[in-house]
């Protein structure tokens, strides 16, 4: 199902006469919070067995119509990614690496039995969206415009195979600075009855299922009064938050992070750890056993902990909480100052050295 060089595709484009006016968009863009609101369009490209991809289309943003009986509502068969515009001083929009999340789409494609997008049709339909609705993307500070590609099988069958009619989506949503009043640590519950991901599941593909099935752990976490979970994989190694990665700073300036096969691979934590490497810091990718964290943290031989990914960039972690236990994180400067690092070359302040942003 893969698709090497294609030709670019031809998108027809609906104007959304219903299009919010400057001033109501002004409003929301003042203190877009996340997720809540969206822009005026969204692209969606058909995908069938038979035909390949074909009918790409630019359109009012809206509901979706499906059949009852869409494989997606039944058994899950459905991926997405997760990508940011910056509007940077001179009033050009740009995101970042985003041939990475097409070629993660890819993958998770491959898990979920779901067709590869290929990885120009992938940049073509952010380049559309941001042509009709680059008004969305906001320019306060810390502000963008996150952008939410996800295919889903729409076959109106019941029986449990891959879906042979599937649809591409991309919508947009205004986000405000995810931390208003700076930086705040977060504190971790380590869930131990549950896991998101097994050897040979599907933790390494951003699939829907992957969350459903961290909600339970995450009000879990909530009840026990912390920000965020921490899953372990089956053999007791740290693995990564619900929706973040985790890297260890070592007194050494050794920065450690979990490598496993149900990781899903962030593109934050890759960039993150390519800035400490700049800077001269040894990275290693490994498993991190539990006791491994703790007995560093005790022991003073881990300095500091932080998560990483798009939506909040790099949070230090602050507490790490147990049924057992609660220990205090070690706090240094390194992952703001790396945080500080990425997001001055994300808004256009600091030389892009790595050819990391894209023009949109
Ligand atoms: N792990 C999980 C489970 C995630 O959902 C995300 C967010 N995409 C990440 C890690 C971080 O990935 P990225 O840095 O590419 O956003």
């Amino acid at each position: 199902r893969a698709t090497a060089d294609v030709a670019p595709l031809e998108f027809a484009v609906t104007k959304n006469l219903a299009a919010k006016n400057p001033a109501q968009r002004a409003e929301i863009l003042v203190d877009p919070g996340f997720g809540t609101s969206f822009t005026d369009h969204m692209v969606d490209i058909c995908w069938s067995a038979r035909g390949g991809w074909h009918r790409p289309r630019v359109q009012p943003y809206g509901p979706i119509a499906l059949d009852p009986a869409a494989a997606v509502l039944h058994y899950g068969q459905e991926i997405f990614e997760g990508i940011k515009a910056y509007r940077h001083a001179d009033g050009s929009i740009h995101t970042f690496r985003p041939e990475h999340n097409a070629r993660r789409l890819q993958r998770s494609a491959r898990r979920l039995a779901l067709p590869e997008l290929p990885v120009e049709y992938f940049l073509q339909s952010l380049r559309e969206l941001v042509a009709v609705d680059g008004d969305w993307v906001p320019s306060g500070a810390d502000q963008s415009l996150y952008l939410r590609p996800f295919m889903f099988a729409k076959e109106a069958f019941l029986g449990v195979r891959p879906a042979q009619k599937v649809a591409y989506y991309l919508i947009a949503s205004p986000a405000g600075a995810y931390f208003t009043g700076g930086v705040k640590p977060v504190s971790i519950w380590l869930s131990e009855d549950y896991a998101r991901a097994g050897r040979g599941g599907t933790g390494a593909a951003k699939t829907g299922g992957n969350y459903a099935a961290s909600l339970l752990p995450q009000s879990e976490a909530y009840e026990k009064g912390c920000d965020q979970v921490v899953f372990l994989d089956a053999d007791g190694n740290v693995e990564e938050l619900g929706g973040m990665n985790v890297v260890f700073v070592t007194k050494d300036g050794t920065l450690v992070t979990p490598q496993s096969e149900s990781i899903l691979e962030g593109i934050t934590r890759d960039s993150i750890l390519q800035l400490a490497q700049d800077r001269g810091h040894r990275v290693e990718r490994r498993a991190v056993p539990l006791p491994e964290w703790r007995d560093g943290v005790a022991s003073g031989d881990i300095v500091e902990v932080f998560a990483c990914g798009t939506a909040a960039v790099v949070t230090p972690i602050g507490v790490l909480k147990a049924a057992g236990f609660e220990d205090v994180q070690p706090t240094g400067t390194l992952a703001l100052e790396l945080r500080g690092h990425l997001t001055d070359i994300q808004y256009g302040r600091a030389e892009d050295t790595h050819g990391w942003l894209t023009r949109l």
